[in-house]
């Protein structure tokens, strides 16, 4: 008995020092890469320079030693970009973990991050050195995490296929995430998701790790903590599309794509970025959070996109056009009389238009047919109208696919009464004395995705009927709108 949990216990702490023994060569290997990446040698990266060949030497000898596959002949995606009047040779590292599953094996989760750095610049006149921008936040962090990924995911059996990817050209526009897409490097409807690990060795500081447009895949979230056994600190997910980085060429594709991300707390953009300023424990947590990720996706039933990732609804349009349907009430109020009125139905359709302004400002054009029934003690005049509001609206920012938008608005109206039917005892008010009215307009409302609704109260300024001796009436209408943006 004895024996056995001498045996037991030996077992125990064998199997806990060899873990802690990985995770100790992970945390050195991941600060090896980024301070090799970073060096000055590798002269920032830059487009053009020797530097960045070194940079991709290095990234396909590692996935070589990791000894995962190519997709055609070598790790490496050549392809040209005009610059002005000069061609540009750039190169993408592209690595490939085959699935197991028949079928599955031809579906692929996309694991990114680009390598590529901004160079480095002449300094001002009188020294002749040159200003280095190493980049190891930006991104000799997400290199290093994609080579150890490659490591560690190549002796994982896993049911879809892994591609690991060093992208280049994004500092000048996310050229190598768009390029392999374009080349179909793997057929892009086979891409179920995609991760953009771009700036990560600041976990600490930012207090964790976003996984930022998550959620546009199903249950992306619920997975992740599934996954999370190590507790990793998540900061966000959601379903916002991230355009800064290379998850953006993906999301032009419909692919489900998040950005792994801690925050822009590092010298961003400065020559400062320098490997000793990163936080090598935190870098660790999230590789191994995204091993256990990958993994538990790669073995998933079916991966499949959230409706937000398609393309048809853009939130924040230059130009929409819509229709809309609204109800309520139309009442003429007599001016300085003791006469009342009841109030009478109102209902109003047609087409609304929005041109943005700015972020939150937009201005609001509807184009309606409108037909009201303005009840007086003597009778009833049914108007049909043409009317036309014309109103700034002031939005609540956008946040994601599923918060709504308030907004409020102000603006002005004009109604043109191109037919009307009367039954009225009062022998002063006849067809000949209805005037068209206009006046001011105020709203409030949500958006939410393509629809609309909103509450609009309109106050005429004109007097619609006046008798000159007798009395006046102006006109005010309310109503409540359900609306749709095509
Ligand atoms: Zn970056």
């Amino acid at each position: 008995m004895q024996y056995r949990l001498i045996l037991l216990f030996t077992i125990a702490l064998c199997s806990f020092t060899f873990s802690k023994a990985q995770n100790a060569d992970l945390k050195a290997s991941l600060k090896k890469h980024v301070e090799i990446l970073a060096s000055d040698s590798l002269q920032g990266r830059g487009i053009g320079t020797v530097g960045k060949t070194k940079a991709v030497d290095y990234i396909a000898s590692h996935f070589k030693a990791a000894d995962i596959s190519s997709i055609g002949p070598s790790y490496l995606h050549h392809f040209d970009k005009m610059d002005q009047l000069s061609r540009i040779s750039l190169t993408n590292v592209v690595g490939l973990i085959e699935g197991k599953h028949p079928e599955l094996k031809d579906e692929y989760i996309v694991l990114g991050a680009h390598y590529d750095h901004l160079g480095w610049r002449e300094k001002k006149k009188g020294e002749d050195d040159i200003t280095i921008y190493n980049g190891a936040d930006d991104n000799a962090s997400g290199t290093a995490t994609i080579i150890e990924l490659a490591h560690l995911l190549a002796k994982e059996k896993m049911d879809r296929s892994i591609i690991l990817v060093a992208f280049d050209g994004e500092e000048s526009g996310l050229w190598g995430s768009a390029q392999f897409l374009k080349d179909s490097i793997v057929d892009p409807s086979q891409i179920k998701m995609m991760f953009s690990l771009d700036m990560v060795g600041m976990y600490d500081e930012y207090g964790g790790v976003d996984l930022t447009g998550l959620d546009l895949l199903m249950n992306g979230t619920a997975m992740l903590n599934q996954a999370n056994t190590h507790q990793v600190k998540i900061n966000k997910t959601g379903d916002k599309k991230e355009n800064r980085t290379d998850t953006k060429s993906f999301l032009d594709k419909n692919i489900p794509a998040a950005h792994v991300f801690t925050g822009l707390d590092s010298p961003y953009h400065k020559p400062e970025d320098t490997a000793e300023k990163l936080d090598y424990d935190g870098m660790e947590e999230i590789c191994i959070l995204m091993k256990d990720f990958t993994i538990y996706m790669a073995n998933q039933d079916e991966l499949v996109a959230n409706q937000a990732v398609e393309k048809v609804f853009n939130p924040n349009p230059t130009f929409t056009v819509g229709y809309k349907l609204g109800i309520g009430t139309s009442h003429l109020s007599y001016k300085e009389s003791s006469l009342r009125s009841k109030y009478g139905i109102g209902i109003e359709t047609g087409l609304q238009t929005q041109l943005k302004l700015s972020k939150s400002l937009f201005l609001a054009t509807d184009v309606l047919y409108e037909y009201s029934k303005n009840r007086l003690e003597t009778g009833n005049i049914n108007l049909h109208s043409l009317t036309v509001p014309m109103q700034i609206k002031l939005k609540t920012k956008y946040t994601d696919a599923y918060s709504p938008r308030l907004f409020v608005s102000a603006g002005a109206y004009y109604s043109y009464h191109f037919a009307q039917g009367m039954d009225m005892l009062d022998e002063l008010i006849t067809e000949d004395n209805i005037n068209d009215d206009f006046g001011i307009c105020f709203g409030l409302g949500m958006e939410l995705q393509r629809f609309t609704i909103d509450y609009t109260w309109r106050r005429a300024s004109n007097d619609m009927i006046s008798d000159e001796n007798m009395f006046s009436l102006s006109r005010n209408t309310s109503k409540f709108s359900v609306g749709y943006r095509f």
